[in-house]
């Protein structure tokens, strides 16, 4: 395993973490303080959610390189299927497309998709997955040939009625054998996957190759909203080093991207302090 100890080199931030990417949120830092504040601070990488974007994703991913910052992903194509997809289909697949093609622009190696809930009226996780790998299937040929990794990243299953019926690491790893195209990977989130006993068993079956990214954050004991209180590292129940053991033993060599969302507590404190403690909790806890 790897020792961060020393060095924080392989530490991302998913500005998620400042609030930036939700409306009415964070300290309103450009992007390009973002970038400058993370580079300064010896992180590896940084991940933007589209709103941050805008049509500026060439001049914005090549400003974060300059910066010598590597750019894991981008936060993310829409929902696909579920109450909160956009609707009709034709919708949905224009705005996946679009995604796409920003995260192409930006040089982004890998673009986060959140599957979205149960589909309306089917009761069925299963039937669910099975649309959801057909639209995957459909977008993959143009992520490939952008460049850009399609990276299913299954979601705690508290969200599987409106934002992912991809609930867990098997199903996702079905899914991408089933789909069976080198641009579809899967992300490893520390939200969503600290409670399953199974991780490390699914990971070995998915292999390197297929882990497009590790995020880091932390489950609080008292949680009190699933979707705006995680806590940052240290500060929950989570086996964060066995966690990452898992997903290294699995081969992972890549960047570790933090992402906490906690609109109390964190996205209250001024960018320049939760920067310098993610930092801080990367070396001595992760
Ligand atoms: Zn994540």
């Amino acid at each position: 395993m790897r020792d961060f100890s020393q060095d924080h080199s392989a530490l991302a931030l998913n500005t998620a973490t400042l609030g930036h990417n939700v409306e009415g949120h964070g300290a309103g830092w450009s992007p390009e303080r973002v970038i400058d504040a993370c580079a300064e601070r010896g992180y590896g990488g940084i991940v933007f959610w589209r709103r941050e974007i805008g049509s500026r994703a060439v001049e914005i991913g090549e400003r974060a390189r300059a910066a010598g910052l590597a750019i894991p992903g981008l936060c993310r194509t829409p929902f696909l299927v579920g109450p909160l997809a956009p609707k009709p289909d034709a919708a949905m697949f224009d705005d996946l497309h679009a995604s796409i093609d920003m995260a192409a622009d930006l040089g982004a190696a890998s673009l986060t998709i959140c599957v979205g809930g149960v589909i309306e009226g089917s009761h069925s996780i299963g039937d669910s997955l099975k649309r959801v790998t057909e639209i995957v299937a459909e977008a993959a040929p143009r992520a490939g040939a952008a460049n850009v990794r399609l990276a299913l990243e299954p979601l705690n299953p508290v969200y599987g009625g409106n934002r992912s019926c991809l609930v867990t690491v098997r199903d996702a790893v079905d899914m991408v054998e089933a789909i069976d195209h080198p641009a579809i990977a899967v992300a490893i989130d520390v939200y969503h996957v600290w409670w399953d006993l199974s991780l490390a068993a699914e990971l070995q079956r998915l292999g390197s190759e297929r882990i497009a990214g590790f995020h880091l954050c932390d489950w609080l004991a008292d949680t009190r909203d699933v979707l705006l209180d995680r806590g940052m590292m240290g500060d929950g129940v989570a086996d964060l080093k066995g966690l990452r053991r898992a997903v290294e033993d699995a081969g992972y060599v890549g960047l570790c991207e933090v992402e906490v969302f906690s609109a109390d507590n964190w996205w209250k404190r001024g960018p320049a302090e939760v920067l310098d403690i993610c930092v801080e909790r990367f070396r001595t806890l992760c």
